[in-house]
């Protein structure tokens, strides 16, 4: 096929090729042939796609003072500013999405010349609606003189053609406008030849089964190093059916293979001896991910994980030199607790004097950020212009140089804004969030592919580039019962009786089968040696192979020893052993913090040692709406609030309904309003409204179980308390003290979780702030409860003292001490609180000592509720065990 095709160039045939790949692909294999010839120069091979040969077969025919030719960014935007000016916007999301849709579905009618709908086609709304925005858009093109590029095609059938010699290569087939436009090119006299196709080869032609996707790409990857080392210039296709969902793992793979260097020098490993297509959208690139930040500071809220992921980059100015100052900036801002800020929220936050001396060139270059001002309105090009402004105020890239992908990025960039001000001619005026949108739908469309080499010897594709192409030996993957036909995807906007009668792409299982039945045979005669190959389970769902494979033979792939190099590396390390389960020792006995020290004490020694020696913490999450901590101290508020104002039973049980309605409602709306005030957390109205009936239902049922208890009085809400255990001294805050009729108390703890008491039977208390209550607290203690709010659990768990008085002293679901099965060997209350100060003073030996064990008492049970494992590793530790 090769071989023709050169005698076709010397012949002065244009090649066309249905897309680009196959296009560089036929270019490199043409360099190759000259290069074999010995020659040191040769004429440029006329070798092109077919979208670009009709592009420049237009210029060429047409008048010079003709339709102007949109490009694809400015036929989206004609596409989208229909849609949001017609009547469906209001009930569209996403009006870019639609627009793209809108745009493919109308390139597929022209092909097919069916631009007006049939009069009898019955249409859905989707495609009513279609309909109308396709006669808009060609209103609109033609009141402007713009082409659309899916039309050149039927005005060159209309125009007087020039004779021409093409050869085309790797068609499968052709669209009726492409036979049409061939047609008119013969009748003019042009020579038209169509490679002659390979229908059968003596070729070995196998299939393979893998246990899984990742099982059947280790496969691959020591397949291709075995025929690598076999012969080096062997050229290698490798075909995978759904190439986007295991590109990551399917380069992760190929790399500890293939290139191994890799593990040693990021970015200057040498030449990678494979190439793979699909790249992924520029605005996933860091670099244009940090550009994009800097530029939505200037928008009206931005989002806190913006502004964080901007003082994290390495792409703005000073980097380096304040990365741990800007660290820190960072999670002080997540403390703020704001998910949505601006940038005068942004700027007034910074002027703190801490900030001003640790970030000085970060805080500068955002001042002068600020003092841009930007116009109402303007051209593309001038947009183009202030964000290139706004970008240097932060020495966007930044001051480090450049690695080869990153510097291509950037290039890509340069030529995104040249597409963005194209856009100039569809509007010049334009707002700045506009401008902003329109430039991330640009960024989106353009793919970046850092350093696509054609020469690789392994070119690794998806089913529709590898058209035509001839290799070595070939692996095919992915091809299961489930993929391979592909499932039917009608296009939504063409009405499906039409798809079908026409017998349009992917319309029905007819058009799937025949189309996998002919790919399938081109791949067969692909290569010499040919490899289909399926993962037989993805996520847990069993996969079977495709019947269109089935005639090929199963076989086991040999596998070559192959090392792994990381493991070589990791196993030729000498292990050093250091002990480090003691800190120094704690001097002072006062220690800030409460009864959380000895809660993590008894839960993990490296827990408490961390979060109360090293005041280590994990970051701050920030989120819209309340997280669990926030929804557990409004609880506390309300309740706080409500007793503060009622103050014992008896006036609550004296409240007439509508009254306590009222108490309940005033006492959530302050607490509310208190909480929101100090900025503890962001959230809508609407959220906030849900939020404050929920609280409401919550204390109404709990203040049913209140009414149920003999008669008591609140004496203490949420009072701090400085109290020493073994010789620490702690402060500790009490959710509620209450006093019963006979002058003795009642400590309450109130947790919006299930709890468990029977932990404080343990040797370690998993919850021992009751029991550091009980064994501080001054008074004729009669029972410690927790007061278990929210759910259907809501209840009192506790233990009293019991004895005569218990009856008199009623509180639903409270155990007696001496009833309970896990207090058997304590005679009395005093004996329990004697056991419970020696646990405590345990603790606070172990605590002062220093100790710092990861001992976590329950495992990884104790663990799942820790956020401290990236800094004791736990899981590393398991490994190593
Ligand atoms: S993650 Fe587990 S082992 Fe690590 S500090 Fe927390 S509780 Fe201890």
């Amino acid at each position: 096929m090769y071989a023709e095709m050169i005698q076709a160039i010397a012949q002065g045939f244009t090649i066309v090729t249905p897309n680009k790949r196959f296009a560089r692909v036929l270019q490199t294999q043409y360099i190759k042939t000259q290069l074999a010839q010995q020659k040191q120069v040769w004429e440029t091979a006329d070798v092109l796609p077919w979208a670009a040969y009709v592009q420049r077969l237009w210029q060429q025919t047409a008048p010079q003072d003709s339709l102007i030719l949109l490009n694809t960014p400015q036929q989206r935007l004609v596409w989208q500013q229909i849609i949001e000016q017609s009547t469906y916007s209001k009930e569209l999301l996403q009006t870019s999405a639609i627009a793209l849709q809108a745009y493919t579905s109308l390139q597929k009618l022209r092909q097919w010349g069916l631009e007006v709908f049939p009069a009898e086609c019955l249409l859905n709304q989707d495609q009513k609606a279609f309909r109308a925005w396709m006669h808009s858009y060609q209103k609109e093109c033609a009141s402007n003189g713009w082409l659309d590029s899916s039309n050149i095609e039927s005005i060159l059938i209309g125009l007087p053609l020039v004779p021409v010699k093409l050869y085309l290569i790797g068609f499968d087939a052709f669209t009726p406008l492409q036979k049409e436009l061939l047609a008119e090119l013969e009748k003019v006299g042009s020579e038209i030849k169509k490679a002659h196709r390979i229908t059968t080869r003596r070729n070995h032609v196998i299939r393979c089964e893998f246990e899984d996707s990742q099982a059947e790409i280790n496969a691959l990857a020591h397949w291709i190093r075995a025929q690598l080392q076999y012969d080096p210039k062997r050229s290698i296709g490798v075909v995978v059916a759904d190439l986007a969902s295991i590109r990551k793992d399917l380069i992760n793979t190929l790399d500890d293979v293939l290139v191994p260097s890799k593990l040693f020098v990021a970015g200057s490993y040498g030449a990678c001896p494979y190439n793979i297509t699909l790249g992924e959208p520029l605005i996933d690139h860091p670099l244009l991910h940090t550009a994009l930040n800097i530029l939505r500071l200037k928008k009206q809220e931005i989002s806190l994980q913006h502004v964080s992921e901007l003082l994290r980059t390495s792409f703005i100015t000073c980097a380096t030199s304040e990365a741990c100052s800007r660290a820190h900036l960072d999670a002080s801002l997540r403390e703020y607790g704001q998910p949505i800020i601006t940038l005068t929220v942004l700027q007034q936050y910074l002027k703190k004097d801490i900030w001003q001396s640790l970030c000085p060139k970060f805080i500068d270059g955002i001042r002068k950020y600020q003092e841009k001002i930007l116009p109402v309105k303007q051209s593309h090009l001038a947009w183009s212009h202030t964000f290139v402004e706004l970008l240097t105020t932060l020495a966007w890239p930044g001051e480090r140089p450049l690695n080869s992908d990153e510097y291509q990025a950037l290039l890509a960039w340069g030529k995104t804004l040249e597409q963005f001000v194209s856009l100039d001619i569809i509007d010049n005026c334009i707002s700045y969030n506009e401008a902003l949108s329109q430039l991330q739908q640009c960024l989106r469309g353009r793919i970046h592919q850092a350093g696509a080499v054609y020469t690789a010897p392994v070119q690794i594709m998806g089913l529709l580039e590898s058209t035509g192409i001839q290799f070595d030996a070939l692996w095919v993957m992915g091809l299961h019962g489930d993929s391979w036909p592909t499932p039917v995807n009608v296009d939504p906007f063409i009405p499906i009786a039409l798809q079908m009668q026409e017998n349009m792409p992917h319309a029905t299982p007819q058009y799937e089968l025949e189309y996998a039945r002919r790919i399938t045979q081109r791949l067969v005669i692909a290569a010499e040696n040919v490899i289909f190959s399926l993962p037989l389970s993805v996520e847990d769902q069993a996969l079977r192979p495709s019947t269109l494979l089935k005639q090929y033979p199963l076989e086991q792939i040999e596998q070559s020893e192959c090392i792994d190099y990381a493991a070589v590396i990791f196993n030729s390390g000498q292990s050093e052993y250091l002990n480090d389960q003691q800190g120094p020792k704690v001097d002072d006995v006062q220690m800030h913090g409460g009864s959380g020290l000895f809660k993590d004490q008894a839960a993990c020694p490296f827990k408490a040692f961390a979060t109360y020696r090293l005041a280590a913490k994990s970051l701050k999450k920030v989120d819209i709406g309340l997280n669990h901590a926030q929804r557990g101290q409004l609880i506390h508020e309300c309740l706080k609030l409500f007793w503060q104002a009622m103050h014992t039973q008896q006036e609550l049980l004296n409240l007439p309904d509508e009254k306590l309605n009222r108490s309940i409602e005033s006492a959530v709306a302050s607490a509310i309003k208190k909480i929101q005030g100090g900025q503890a957390f962001y959230s809508f109205q609407g959220l906030l409204n849900i939020e404050h009936k929920r609280l409401c239902t919550i204390l109404r049922q709990w203040l049913d179980v209140e009414k149920e208890r003999s008669s008591f009085s609140v004496i203490e809400t949420e009072q701090k308390h400085s109290c020493q255990i073994a010789g620490l001294e702690i402060t500790v805050c009490i959710d509620r003290i209450d006093q019963l009729a006979d002058g003795s108390l009642v400590i309450i703890d109130y947790k919006t979780g299930v709890v468990n008491i029977a932990d404080w039977f343990e040797e370690r208390m998993q919850e021992p702030q009751l029991p550091i209550y009980a064994v501080t607290i001054e008074g004729n203690i009669f029972a410690i409860a927790f007061a278990q709010i929210g759910g259907a659990s809501t209840k009192f768990i506790g233990l009293s003292q019991g004895g005569s008085i218990a009856e008199e002293h009623f509180l639903p679901n409270i155990q007696v001490l001496s009833d309970f099965k896990y207090a058997k060997g304590f005679q009395d209350w005093h004996d329990l609180l004697q056991n419970w100060q020696q646990k405590l003073s345990v603790l606070v030996a172990e605590f002062q000592r220093g100790e710092a064990r990861i001992a976590p008492y329950k495992g990884l049970k104790t663990c799942r509720y820790c956020d401290l494992g990236s800094l004791c590793r736990i899981q590393e530790l398991d490994l190593l065990n």
